[in-house]
């Protein structure tokens, strides 16, 4: 048998198009478009200025069901589709997150699609893409040192020390840096405090990027960031540090989204990427507004599982767009569905189409959680060569005795061709008038009932136990007026429930509401459950021992 060529070698061995030319088949002017070297740039905001009055095109989110460790194929089948509208003659632009290098290094590997259906250059783009993430982390810690040199040249402000609430970060699983004291050295060192690292992709500053819709609109959100409380126990913001200014300046080009293309040379424009299971979980809302001005379609992702991503992608992002989808594709393997059947995750290769049919339960959770919103669904199959015809024959039975469409999808083998009939169903689909949105819970609902209705009808709970300090926090946060935002879950992504154990569609469980945390600029208040870390760590055996690079530059080991 041939041996299965990796990510990296089908993607060095696709020939790029020049970025001009994807530009210029989406008619961009050429100061609109700042190249990168040959084949990334980034995109002018004034893009959007010229093109306000064009209709939007229409916008598909692809989702899926909880994923195993290794990711269910959501950017593969994501980047796959928008080739397979290609391929049918639609126009059509993929908008994608920016990859982290904390799973790039760790077990999941990067986030450029896989196979025949990837965003080019994958290298580029799964290290050190143009630079936005950096810029979010110089960002991040910039404010962090503003915040400790206000301290240490006299407090003004009265911060106290002991509630500060913006921690540093560095986009990689360092756990040896989830708890520091920094400001040690005697006087000349500033003053010593408990600190702490996340992630850059759990950074306020990155839903900030990710959800500001201009340049003053980052600057306001940036304002408005609350960093710590006073010893009188009031809030202490970015505007009251008077460094909003400086921080909107070292995002000047994170902002603008950048172009690329996938393999069959389809416009792709990836921007931001905030985790969904510890953030809100989708690319910049200027990314996907830009993407429906410049295409017919628009085919977009939101991390992990139904419950996570898209639920922030319905109940957050919209909001900030102004644009609800015209459908969501959720994505299902026969893998994911096998665990979900019970499998142990070292069988999952071996055929067992009981457990596949055991495992639907959590598919059917996802479909009726988006059906809620009144958006149209397609589930897609994302075939694997392991998966038998009887496995994929009980799925689409199961279909169509419930009246949901499901199309296989073989992107990942054979590029746009593999989704031309997921493709086609959904340009059926969407000749539809497009239904009135409903959102899941009201701004002006309670914290606690906003946190009550995700948890009872997107997890499936049986309520929410908020912890005595969420319940405190709640208090503080109504008499700050932030009772009227929504709310963010950081909770696992392997699991419908907080407990990543509990596969399938678990039952008489209740969201163990851990603490809560005020993203005030973002706009939304995050809930934290169970064990969810904003700095993950490696594993024993992390992606990284296998990368290289060679004389040329060439990388090996990235996927
Ligand atoms: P997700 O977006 O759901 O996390 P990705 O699209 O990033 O998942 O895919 C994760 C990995 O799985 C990638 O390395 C990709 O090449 C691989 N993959 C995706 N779909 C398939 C498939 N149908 N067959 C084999 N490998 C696949």
């Amino acid at each position: 048998m041939s041996q299965v060529k990796s990510d990296l070698e089908i993607a060095f061995e696709s020939e790029m198009k020049k970025i001009n030319e994807i530009a210029d088949n989406l008619n961009l002017f050429d100061e609109e478009v700042e190249n990168y070297g040959h084949y990334k740039a980034k995109l002018s905001l004034s893009i959007l200025d010229r093109l306000n009055e064009n209709e939007d095109g229409k916008l598909i989110l692809v989702t899926s069901i909880n994923p195993t460790p290794a990711g269910e194929g959501k950017s593969t089948v994501t980047v796959g589709l928008a080739q397979a509208f290609y391929k049918i003659g639609k126009n059509a632009i993929v908008a994608l997150r920016e990859p982290s290098l904390g799973p790039t290094m760790g077990v999941k590997g990067g986030a450029t699609g896989g196979g025949n259906s990837q965003v080019l250059p994958m290298d580029d783009i799964n290290l050190h893409f143009n630079g936005d993430i950096h810029a979010i982390t110089t960002t991040n810690n910039a404010l962090a040192a503003f915040i400790d040199n206000h301290i240490h040249q006299g407090n003004e402000l009265e911060i106290d020390v002991r509630r500060i609430t913006w921690k540093r970060v560095v986009d990689l699983n360092d756990r040896a840096l989830r708890n520091v004291v920094v400001g040690l050295g005697g006087p000349s060192g500033g003053v010593p405090r408990e600190d702490g690292f996340d992630i850059t992709v759990a950074s306020e500053i990155m839903a900030v990027l990710c959800l500001a819709t201009s340049i003053q609109d980052l600057k306001e959100r940036l304002k408005r960031i609350v960093v710590a409380y006073t010893i009188h126990k009031t809030p202490v913001t970015v505007g009251d540090l008077k460094v909003e200014g400086a921080l909107a300046l070292l995002l000047k080009d994170a902002i603008k989204p950048n172009l690329v293309q996938t393999i069959e040379h389809t416009p792709a424009i990836i921007h931001g990427g905030p985790f969904a299971n510890i953030a809100h979980g989708c690319n910049s809302v200027i990314a996907t507004k830009m993407a429906l001005k410049l295409g017919e379609y628009v085919v977009t992702e939101a991390g992990f599982g139904a419950d996570l991503g898209a639920e922030k992608f319905l109940n957050i992002k919209t909001r900030a767009l102004g644009v609800t989808p015209d459908a969501v594709v959720i994505v299902a393997t026969i893998r994911a569905l096998k665990m979900h059947g019970g499998v142990n995750k070292n069988e999952l290769t071996n055929e067992n189409a009981l457990a596949v049919k055991d495992g639907i339960q959590n598919l059917e959770k996802h479909v009726e959680t988006v059906r809620k919103f009144n958006v149209p669904v397609v589930v897609a199959i994302n075939k694997f060569i392991s998966d038998s015809e009887e496995e994929i024959s009980v799925l689409k039975q199961w279909g169509q005795d419930n009246g949901i469409k499901i199309v296989l999808t073989e992107v990942w083998e054979h590029g746009g061709k593999g989704g031309v009939e997921l493709a086609e169903s959904l340009v059926s689909m969407l000749k539809d008038p497009k239904e009135k949105f409903n959102y899941l819970y009201e701004l002006s609902d309670s914290i606690e009932n906003k946190i009550e209705k995700i948890a009872k009808e997107v997890y499936g709970a049986d309520g929410v136990n908020i912890s005595p300090k969420a319940k405190k926090q709640i208090l503080e946060f109504n008499e700050n007026g932030w009772g009227d935002l929504p709310i963010c879950m950081a909770k696992s992504q392997y699991s419908l429930s907080d407990q990543p154990s509990l596969v399938g569609r678990p039952s008489g469980f209740k969201v163990e509401i851990r603490e809560l945390k005020a993203s005030i600029g973002a706009g939304f208040i995050v809930a934290l459950t169970g064990n969810v870390m904003t700095m993950p760590g490696l594993p024993k055996k992390p992606a990284a021992l296998n990368m290289d690079v060679d004389e040329l530059g060439r990388p090996k080991g990235l996927f």
